[in-house]
């Protein structure tokens, strides 16, 4: 499973940034998904469980921050949201391919104790 490994990513940096801070455990976690990153948060929270068990993390809280899809316009130097392909800002109709953000899956915050 994708999430599986997404997390057992997650949950190893989580770890090597208490270890390198001194610190005995990871006590929360927060990651930011993007809409359109194609992970479920549901399947991650499980993961989440099942992979940080016998770690520092073991315990730990875990929160997920989605992300809105978004993309930006160059011409009106503005943001508007985003779907996955054909991305036409809604100001000057020009199509923006570049997503700006919506497909990051990323660590926030790790707290450790
Ligand atoms: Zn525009």
């Amino acid at each position: 499973m994708h999430e599986v490994s997404i997390m057992e990513e997650a949950v190893r940096l989580a770890v090597d940034a208490a270890k390198s801070s001194g610190a005995d455990r990871v006590t929360h976690l927060r990651l930011r998904v993007g809409a359109l990153s194609g992970v479920v948060p549901d399947a991650l929270r499980f993961a989440f469980d099942v992979v940080c068990r016998g770690t520092l993390a073991e315990g730990a809280s875990l929160e997920i921050e989605p992300v809105a899809a978004a993309s930006w316009c160059p011409v009106c130097r503005s943001e508007f949201a985003g779907t996955d392909f054909f991305n036409e800002c809604p100001g000057c109709h020009k199509v923006c391919g570049e997503l700006q953000r919506g497909r990051e899956i990323e660590i926030a915050t790790v707290e450790t104790n």
